[in-house]
């Protein structure tokens, strides 16, 4: 029997000190301690932590429910750290963006709700990270999840996010179309609630609940915020496609209103790109996002 936790640094250090190593250490670990029915291995680089043994499930909730139950008194909501043994197989409705690190196109999130009983079978599918997904594949698997779960999502074209990025941080953006993708999802299932709900997590929770701050509604129920989320759940590896897929449909438009293919990234492509559309006087703000440094480099290349 073995289980693997991902935990935050704080949740490794307590580890540490409550498992006082008494085995020697594998390569890479930080420590590693034999209790009854239990062997314990730490790796503080990459915050893994196995349990193995007859009681490895046991051993491994009492973390996940403690660090859920430990903050409860203290915040409303779950904060990061280790999920609750078992996550993965949970009913979960997940949140993920794209298209934030890319010059051209809508910065847009998705969430998707995924039972239980759909989790091996959109596994099967091949439901796994979009940015690991080649197009056609995106296309293929977000129509086949649209199809069979509740989901919303959110295209913040550019002229939208040009005019809201004065406003708010990019984190803060993040956070509001997050929390209002994860109420669409909500509206549509109810009354019907998740067990949880994962955010791809892009801040820290308080922080992304500060964001929130003033919002006529904030999700904030059983909310649980991971790194790397779509290995945690399926869930956010189903929203990431969903968005993806999105992101394509709408980039399409922008490139049949441009007239010219538009590259993704923010590389000197896109500037080239960009300094064509200056030059046919086009409005760089109908299409890009223009807070980025690309801005200034095509306006540098089509004075030229
Ligand atoms: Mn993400």
């Amino acid at each position: 029997m073995q289980t693997v936790l991902t935990v935050d640094a704080a949740t490794m250090a307590k580890m540490k000190a409550t498992y006082k190593s008494n085995l020697p250490l594998p390569p890479g670990a930080s420590f590693r301690a034999r209790i009854k029915g239990v062997t314990i291995t730490g790796y503080q680089k990459s915050g893994k932590v196995l349990f193995q043994g007859t009681l490895a499930e046991q051993e491994a909730a009492r973390w996940g429910q403690s660090t859920a139950q430990s903050s409860a008194p203290r915040s409303p909501h779950p904060t990061a750290g280790a999920l609750p043994a078992g996550f993965a197989g949970w009913t979960v409705l997940g949140s993920d963006e794209v298209g934030v690190g890319s010059y051209f196109g809508p910065l847009t999130t998705a969430a998707v709700y995924v039972t239980s009983d759909q989790v091996p079978e959109l596994k099967r599918y091949g439901v796994a990270d979009s940015k690991k997904l080649t197009d056609p594949v995106i296309i293929k698997l977000a129509k086949q999840i649209l199809a069979d779960c509740p989901a919303a999502w959110l295209n913040l074209n550019p002229p939208a996010y040009n005019a809201r990025i004065k406003k708010y941080n990019q984190a803060q953006l993040k956070a509001l179309c997050h929390n209002y993708v994860l109420g669409r999802v909500l509206d549509q299932i109810a009354p019907t609630k998740p067990r949880a709900i994962l955010v791809d997590q892009f801040v820290s929770p308080r922080t992304y609940f500060h964001y929130l701050q003033g919002q006529p509604r904030i999700v904030r129920r059983n909310v649980y915020f991971q790194t790397k989320g779509e290995r945690a759940h399926v869930a956010v590896a189903a929203a990431s496609i969903v968005a993806r897929y999105q992101s394509l449909l709408e980039m399409d438009r922008l490139a049949a209103q441009a007239g010219m293919t538009l590259p993704i990234g923010a590389g000197h492509q896109v500037d080239q790109v960009a300094a064509r559309l200056l030059k046919t006087g086009r409005n760089l703000g109908d299409f890009a996002k223009l807070h980025f440094a690309n801005t200034r480099k095509a306006e540098q290349l089509a004075r030229r």
